[in-house]
């Protein structure tokens, strides 16, 4: 079973686990900050090869041996490496699901979904005004955005998660646009972890000859979300002398507006009906948020 606690979800068995927190026993759903932290302290360490991948590129130190003890891992759906926990104790089935994604994307496939007792999901867009357009479509919106820019002769600036998001907005605009966007910085090398991964992205690091080349022109760029908005639109108006368009792609961009030209609902995430999907399609009795309140 489940016990949650101010320090986190724990699976509670022969051995106890902690589920994303600080634990000897630990299990990491995948390389996100909020799911994984720096600790000397782990024991053993369950987490796929990717993510323990990603966390080394991210600067992330983790001690612990390699360690599975018979429980299952699914695919999450929701960066490359992410896994949901499921494990059999005492007659109950147990699934730890905190960040996932029903439908696939252009850089990982969907979650997998399994029969379970209780189940811990991530309940970020689980209200039901929470409904994302087909993916399909964003990507086409987000193509053909980026295209009439770049034919207008105008800078183009994405802003997404450094890790999931920015490869997926790489994906999109090398399949939707035939363009190669620009990267930089920690999204650069996180780029290149994914084609360590055998995930193809076309991307140029700005710091390169190539990429400095690309500047001079009305090139399109990827960066981390923070980082994306009008002091920075004006700042490169004022470098390059062209003009510039900024935009976000997650999912909040269905419920609130950004300071961008252009913001796409793209996320990683289950929205509201996929969670129900997920819930009806395990069948699971109880269902708890990693907070632990109960949603069903
Ligand atoms: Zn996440």
């Amino acid at each position: 079973m489940f016990s949650f606690t101010k320090s986190g979800v724990h699976l509670c068995g022969e051995e106890e686990v902690g589920l994303d927190c600080r634990h000897e026993n630990v299990f990491i759903s995948h390389a996100h900050a909020d799911h994984a932290f720096s600790s000397k302290k782990s024991k053993r360490v369950m987490a796929s090869d990717a993510t323990l991948d990603l966390l080394k590129t991210r600067g992330f130190s983790l001690a612990g041996e390699r360690w599975n003890n018979g429980f299952q891992l699914l695919r999450a759906g929701h960066v490359l490496g992410a896994l949901q926990l499921r494990a059999e104790l005492d007659g109950c089935v147990c699934t730890y699901a905190p960040d996932f994604k029903l439908s696939d994307s252009l850089t990982v496939k969907g979650a997998e979904m399994r029969s379970c007792d209780d189940l811990v999901v991530d309940g970020t867009f689980a209200s039901p005004e929470f409904v994302f357009p087909p993916r399909e479509t964003v990507y086409d919106q987000i193509g053909k955005w980026a295209k009439a820019n770049e034919a207008a002769g105008v800078i183009t600036v994405f802003g997404g998660y450094a890790l999931g998001k920015a490869q997926e907005l790489v994906a999109c605009l090398n399949e939707y646009a035939a363009i190669t966007p620009l990267v930089s910085g920690e999204t650069a090398e996180l780029c290149r972890a994914y084609l360590r991964h055998g995930i193809p992205l076309d991307f140029l690091a700005a710091e390169s000859d190539e990429g400095r080349a690309a500047l001079k022109g009305a090139f399109t760029a990827v960066l981390p979300m923070n980082r994306v908005g009008r002091p920075l639109a004006s700042r490169l108006k004022q470098f390059y002398g062209r003009k510039v368009r900024t935009a976000v792609a997650t999912g909040w961009a269905l419920c609130r507006p950004f300071a961008t030209d252009g913001q796409f609902a793209l996320s990683d995430h289950a929205d509201s009906l996929e969670l129900k999907k997920f819930v009806e399609g395990t069948g699971a009795k109880r269902v708890y948020s990693e907070k632990g309140a109960r949603l069903a």
